[in-house]
């Protein structure tokens, strides 16, 4: 299926040389690579493999978290996101999705402004580097530790305090924004102003029993993923579909029946994406 990417976090028991194999067997195009999947590898060799395995790199997690209590902090965040960049570009990836960064105690919008300013610290390495950064906006359940970027809207105006450079836009999950009233102008403004960048995918279950691990796969929730698909697809995005999934349900369970689940799932949702 042309459109369909997942994450390496989604099979996150299985090492990256199992998803080169098991990935394409179910039809998946494009694979999203998560850092602690590279530790220890060859990035050149990966970006090799990758290739000859037939799927196409969509993008690296992840970087962000930006927001630091110190001078020093800040910097050991750009450090990190300097080498993110260096990553992304020796395996390959064209994007990096960043996952901004909150602090507990720290005002929002101050560290709003120290993810404008770490954004502002690095743009110029991705800018040459030729990789992309798309501002992530997490759900607010996550606004004390994992990320003051909450909304679209939000994300949207720390592209704009940069200057809309086209190497920054943003990555629509339906897991964190499927909620936002304003979302369906938001991303008509993420395809006018170039910066839809990166398309998640997943589900959200009821009950939610983890506020991190308990997603579900598509169509095991509430979300209008279809829905949200077509408002993406109608501002001219042709990017991939990324499946990532983090549940502790179905990391428990063997990875390979998961994967035919997802690739079934995707297919339902999307029957007009052509296979290979
Ligand atoms: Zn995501």
């Amino acid at each position: 299926m042309r459109r369909l990417c997942v994450h390496t976090i989604t099979t996150k028991p299985l090492s990256l040389e199992e998803c080169l194999v098991e990935f394409p067997r179910r039809g998946v195009s494009g694979i999203t690579i998560w850092r602690q999947a590279l530790e220890g590898l060859d990035l050149r060799a990966v970006a090799r493999q990758t290739h000859d395995a037939g799927l196409e790199v969509v993008s690296l997690c992840r970087g962000g978290f930006f927001p630091a209590a110190s001078v020093a902090g800040l910097q050991t965040a750009i450090d990190d996101n300097l080498k993110a960049i260096e990553q992304a570009h020796a395996v390959g990836a064209p994007l990096i999705v960043l996952v901004c960064g909150a602090l507990p105690g720290q005002t929002l919008v101050e560290s709003r402004k120290q993810i404008a300013e770490g954004i502002a610290a690095v743009l110029p390495a991705a800018e040459q580097a030729g990789v992309k950064l798309a501002i992530e906006p997490l759900h607010p359940m996550y606004a004390d530790d994992r990320s003051a970027v909450n909304t679209m809207r939000q994300a949207h105006e720390i592209c704009a305090a940069l200057g809309s450079p086209k190497a920054v836009g943003i990555a629509v999950d339906v897991y964190h924004v499927w909620w936002d009233p304003e979302l369906k102008a938001q991303i008509d403004l993420a395809g006018q102003t170039g910066r839809l960048h990166a398309f998640h995918i997943c589900d959200w279950r009821t009950p939610t029993t983890d506020l991190l691990n308990d997603r579900g796969l598509m169509g095991e929730g509430c979300i209008n993923i279809k829905e949200i698909s077509d408002w993406v697809d109608a501002t001219g995005f042709t990017g991939y579909r990324e499946v990532e999934i983090f549940s502790n349900r179905w990391w428990s369970g063997d990875q390979k029946t998961f994967l035919d689940k997802i690739s079934e799932s995707y297919a339902a949702l999307y029957p007009q994406d052509p296979s290979k």
